[in-house]
């Protein structure tokens, strides 16, 4: 394996406070002080930091390989200068057994491009009735356990599944939905709903879970993490929550930062997804949440579908988009509209998920694996989703201008992109 020599770059790695103008040295798949007879990369102008992380990806496989699979997934990762993505359980069979983990893991090794870290289901086939088998789950190398796609109603049964995901040292994930609120409600519940005649989603529906995570994480002094906060409400109450202690933390997607619920107007199904857009009161709320860090992290919730499954009436829709392509750019307007500074930014994709999910990445101190992203921060390009590395085209961004885009994205010192 060549070392590289990545030269003149601004490398900003939160892990160890450094923002400065270095070079970053890799030789056998490792940050290392120093290389010899190293290939170099000129990065000047560019930004380096630690490989970025996105804790929320649906591959599709095992089941619904016409989707995405394991290999276009993280073809599209690697694209978007992910380095490693953590992947949702909903798949076919759902991954509530080893069996589907071990198969997962083994398509990593044979076709992935990036660090692929699988979670597992709470409950058997995501039904929220019974619990999976969190132990043996736990040994076939899951890093968290989520009902993605699905919610536990019972508060019962997620309190016992965050006892068990304590005693095995595993963060429980939510998709925070209440079904009696929500019921089959497709866009945001308020102006736009009504106005266009379409089942409304109320914020509510988030709102209700995420106290009931915060009550169920106090009383378990464990960590609930809420995945797509959606709502300034969730917001709130995640904020107030952490500020006595809780074990609680967030994520929030580009689509609920960059869109409103105004957006669905033409009943454009590429703007629908689960939770829904919401109104500009919400998305200042997730802006707000960003900046003073009561949501830690920046995630895709990438969610290929078929065109054939899209092109339906709205209500019909699956819901869902791609955004491993278009996160960074998206999340990069963060900075120059001065919610969040370049290294905070950089933090929410690194070092937040990273310590969240205790993955040893993230970081370019010496020694560490040489995932490494190399960002050209003003680049201007329209995004064309024809040209996806995705087996699917689902995404409301096809035809922005885009600004900022990774350039080269490095795993384990091997350049997967471009
Ligand atoms: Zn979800």
């Amino acid at each position: 394996m060549k070392s590289l020599l990545i030269k003149g770059g601004r490398v900003i790695d939160p892990a160890n406070h450094v923002d400065e103008v270095r070079d970053v040295f890799i030789a056998e798949s490792k940050i290392v002080a120093s290389a010899q007879d190293a290939e170099v990369i000129d990065a000047r102008g560019k930004i380096v930091t630690p490989g970025l992380i996105d804790m929320h990806v649906h591959l599709r496989e095992p089941g619904r390989g016409d989707k995405e699979t394991v290999e276009t997934g993280t073809r599209c990762a690697a694209r978007g200068g992910f380095t490693s993505i953590v992947c949702m359980p909903n798949t076919t069979p759902a991954a509530d057994n080893t069996g589907t983990i071990a198969f997962i893991r083994q398509r990593v090794a044979e076709v992935g491009c990036v660090n692929v870290f699988p979670t597992g289901a709470i409950s058997k086939e995501l039904k929220g009735e019974e619990l999976a088998p969190i132990g043996s789950l736990k040994k076939a190398g899951i890093v968290a356990l989520t009902d993605d796609g699905h919610c536990v109603q019972s508060n019962d049964l997620m309190r016992r599944a965050v006892e068990y995901a304590k005693m095995f040292n595993l963060p429980v994930l939510d998709h925070c939905q209440d079904y009696s609120l929500v019921a089959d409600g497709v866009v945001h519940e308020g102006y736009w709903s009504a106005a266009l005649g379409l089942r409304g989603w109320p914020a509510t529906g988030e709102d209700v879970i995420v106290a009931r995570n915060v009550l169920l994480a106090e009383l378990t002094d464990w960590w609930i993490h809420c995945q797509h906060i959606s709502s300034a409400r969730s917001v709130q109450l995640i904020r107030e929550a952490k500020r006595r202690g809780v074990k609680i933390s967030a994520e929030a997607c580009p689509h609920h930062f960059t869109m409103t619920d105004g957006c669905v107007k033409a009943y454009e199904t590429n703007f629908k997804m689960n939770p829904p857009l919401r109104t500009e009161h919400d998305r200042d709320g997730i802006l707000e949440g960003l900046a003073d860090g009561t949501i830690d992290c920046i995630a895709s919730d990438h969610a290929p579908h078929c065109t054939y499954e899209k092109e339906v009436e709205f209500d019909l829709a699956p819901f869902g988009i791609i955004g491993l392509e278009t996160e960074l750019a998206l999340s990069l307007e963060l900075v120059r509209k001065k919610v969040l500074t370049l290294p905070a930014l950089i933090e929410r994709f690194t070092t937040k998920p990273a310590t969240l999910l205790r993955l040893n990445k993230g970081t370019l101190s010496m020694g560490a694996d040489a995932d490494v992203t190399i960002i050209d921060p003003e680049i201007e390009w329209t995004y064309d989703v024809t040209q996806s590395a995705s087996k699917s085209r689902n995404s409301p961004f096809h035809g922005w201008q885009m600004r900022g885009k990774a350039e080269r994205t490095i795993v384990g010192g091997v350049t997967k992109f471009p």
